[in-house]
């Protein structure tokens, strides 16, 4: 495996990062974890876009252009012979002195790693995956703004200490005042179980980051003439919901089968005319950007 390190592709084992890098010495850092179909970034200008926004909330200046970024991912993807994969990009403060102050770093490390997709296991495309609702809190806006994609994750990481210990496969954060926020990877949506089908998912003001996955099922949704509402939401809402599912790049829609032990769901119509849905959308985009020609899609047949 080949990866890209600040302006080199390399082997895998040959990357070093030095141990004075502030993304391993504090976190300090930005990253964006993207899914490729075909050989084609699936929303790559988004991801790029939230990549920019996340570094400029630390006041980060990305190395590259959005432009160079591009042609950096899609050379990786090609060192790869990769068309179906995972993409994370990460940028870190760089290395420099300990201490916390950013000026001490004069150089961000700007790193690729393109790999495989691990499948997941049937059941969670069959039956859904199993969440938990954690007693850790997602990081209130005020002091860490869940809309910063950082390198720093121990908030999720604790949510999923806990979420395993109770045998499920993701958790739930709530918010600070006790609202639904999101998983520690992916955004939550849930249909209504009160009068008209509603599809219901936290809004950004409740302290999420803003999924692309979700804007695309949001966008999805509106085509099909469903109601969405963005609100805040409690974890009665869930138990009394008649569908549930998350969403995230690398996911794409998932349904939950059960809550806790204390409430179990069955794939609804909803969920399964989303999943659907989605890749359609993903299909779609993959073929436009193939037609927009090799100055977009970078990567020859
Ligand atoms: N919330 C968190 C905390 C995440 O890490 C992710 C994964 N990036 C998501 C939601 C889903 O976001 P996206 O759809 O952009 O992958």
């Amino acid at each position: 495996m080949n990866v890209y390190l600040n302006g080199k592709i390399l082997p895998v084992g040959e990357a070093r990062v030095s141990v004075l890098d502030h993304g391993f010495l504090y976190g300090d850092g930005v990253y964006e974890t993207m899914r490729v179909y075909g050989g084609v970034v699936f929303m790559l200008e988004e991801h790029l876009g939230r990549l920019e926004r996340s570094a400029s909330m630390i006041g980060l200046a990305l190395p590259k252009s959005p432009d160079g970024i591009k042609n950096a991912v899609y050379e990786t993807l090609e060192a790869n012979g990769l068309k179906d994969a995972y993409l994370r990009v990460t940028v870190s403060r760089g290395e420099g002195a300990v201490g916390l102050d950013p000026d001490l770093c004069q150089v961000p490390t700007f790193f690729i790693y393109a790999g495989r997709l691990k499948p997941y296991p049937r059941r969670f495309h069959e039956e859904g995956i199993r969440l938990s609702i954690v007693n850790v809190r997602r990081n209130c806006k005020e002091a860490l703004d869940p809309e910063i994609k950082s390198l720093n994750f121990l908030n999720n990481i604790l949510a999923k200490i806990e979420s395993k210990r109770a045998g499920a496969d993701e958790a739930l954060m709530l918010n600070r005042e006790g609202f639904l926020a999101e998983g520690t990877v992916s955004n939550i949506f849930f249909v209504s179980g009160e009068g008209e089908n509603a599809l219901c998912t936290p809004s950004v003001s409740c302290g999420i980051l803003k999924g692309i996955t979700r804007d695309v099922v949001i966008g999805l949704a509106g085509r099909l003439d469903m109601k969405v509402e963005e609100g805040e939401f409690t974890p009665g809402d869930l138990y009394s919901a008649r569908e549930v599912f998350i969403t995230s790049t690398i996911m794409e829609v998932l349904p939950v089968s059960g809550i806790d032990g204390k409430k179990n769901f069955s794939v609804g119509g909803v969920t399964k005319l989303l999943m659907a849905e989605y890749r359609k959308e993903a299909a779609s985009y993959v073929r436009d950007t193939k037609a927009a020609g090799p100055s977009i899609w970078g990567f020859s047949e």
